[in-house]
């Protein structure tokens, strides 16, 4: 069958025809291919087209799809250990493992990383015994109701749900404030301070098009966090293993009280996990009073796969410059196309994850700036590239990722058709 068949019996059997709303490439005048097989940096679809992918399953393929050493791991596993509901030595060995690189002293292992960043926050709240948490508009943190909140004008202004579904009571204790603003998070603590049970923060946001904080920002959100007694709470999901091995606190320096994890420590299969320092752990069951369970938490397929990538990545210490290059060799080369062609836009970048925003902007440091973009010249774009076997993202608001297994040669292929794009 070709991929316009499938995709279209597909929407009889799923919503939308996907399993994930951003797949479906709403808004966009082609439709998704239907993706077959993915070997290093390639992807094929259904009709056997070739496409270089700069996806990656959104963040989690770092060394590329289906690594040898990575599916060998899993099939051994596999063989012996499918699930058991028990505890196994190769989840020790993962947390051991996550423990030390990121330098906390426990992890508890999750399915998603929804579930991480939802269970880290109602940890938050158990331990600090409040209810409010704030996060940031354009910041994704899966979704959980207390984070689908679109904010009202300005901070201060009543929170309306960002979905149905959603009960207003959900959302109440959700304070939205805004990305990379000092004054913002002062005047809420200034009104709320002693209610904050956390600040959660995707410390290099990737959900709004990528977004770093800026040092200062990340700085004042450790100290006044500190300051009032309530947690501060890294989202690396996307940043984890990715932007560094120790994730962006390694970039900035800067400790969280909790940090939620997903994509890389699964190496392509299910999975989250969100740890810290022992005595905030400790409050969980069982042993303390904050609940929190899952049947297929630190599976032992999904744990050999997340195990074998984190050694990897640890073990060859080149990995990470090597992305660094090519990143930056791809974000200056894009630069020149596009100034050639004299389209406004603006590149944020950070390691491996990039964004393209098309906008006449001088800079994007928030949700705002984001939002200013040139939706319409980013769907063409998506278009011309996505068509001539250069896989990207559907929509402006997301990362760009490179792995360990893209070559010069693949970013060439990208320069060459993007400057074929007009
Ligand atoms: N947090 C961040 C920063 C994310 O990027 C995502 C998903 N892209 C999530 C949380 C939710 O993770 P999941 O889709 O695994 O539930």
């Amino acid at each position: 069958m070709n991929n316009l068949n499938i995709f279209n019996e597909s929407k009889r059997y799923m919503p939308g025809g996907v399993n994930s709303p951003v797949r479906a490439f709403t808004g966009l005048n082609i439709n998704p291919p239907v993706i077959k097989s993915g070997k290093g940096a390639y992807i094929y679809d259904e009709e056997g087209k070739k496409y270089i992918d700069f996806v990656l399953a959104w963040g989690p393929m770092i060394l590329g799809h289906s690594d040898e050493e990575v599916v060998e791991e899993a099939i051994k596993t596999l063989r012996e250990a499918q699930a058991f509901g028990a505890p196994t030595y190769l989840e020790l060995e993962l947390a051991k493992l996550i423990c030390d690189i990121y330098k906390i002293d426990m992890i508890r292992m999750v399915n998603s990383g929804t579930e991480a960043t939802m269970s880290a926050v109602k940890l938050a709240r158990g331990y600090t015994n409040r209810d409010k948490v704030v996060k940031f508009s354009g910041c994704y943190h899966g979704h959980f109701d207390a984070f689908l909140v679109a904010a009202g004008s300005g901070v201060m202004t009543e929170n309306i749900p960002g979905s149905a579904g959603v009960p207003k009571d959900s959302i109440k204790n959700t304070i939205i404030a805004n990305y990379n603003d000092i004054e913002n998070v002062k005047e809420v603590f200034e009104k709320w301070g002693e209610e904050i049970a956390c600040v959660i923060v995707e410390p290099v946001a990737g959900n709004m098009g990528v977004v770093p904080a800026t040092m200062e920002f990340l700085n004042f959100l450790r100290e006044i966090t500190n300051k009032y007694g309530s947690l501060l709470i890294f989202d690396e999901v996307m940043t984890g293993f990715r932007v560094a091995l120790g994730g962006a606190k390694e970039l900035y320096g800067i400790q969280p009280d909790l940090v939620t994890f997903a994509k890389i420590i699964g190496g392509g299969l299910p999975c989250g996990a969100y740890g810290g320092r022992r005595e905030i752990m400790e409050m969980l069951s069982p042993i303390g009073s904050v609940y929190q369970a899952g049947t297929m938490s630190g599976n032992p397929v999904v744990v050999s796969m997340g195990l074998a990538t984190l050694k990897k990545l640890k073990s060859n210490g080149g990995y990470y410059e090597q992305l660094e290059q090519l990143s930056s060799y791809m974000h200056r080369q894009i630069e020149v196309i596009l100034n050639n062609k004299s389209i406004p836009f603006v590149i944020n970048r950070c390691g491996s994850m990039m964004t393209v925003f098309f906008t006449e902007e001088n800079s994007v440091k928030n949700y705002e700036d984001a939002k200013k973009c040139n939706i319409d010249l980013y769907r063409r774009y998506a278009e011309h590239m996505i068509t001539n076997g250069i896989y990207l993202s559907p929509s402006q608001f997301e990362a760009m990722f490179l792995s360990v297994k893209h070559t010069k040669e693949d970013i060439e292929i990208f320069l060459d058709v993007l400057k074929r794009f007009h």
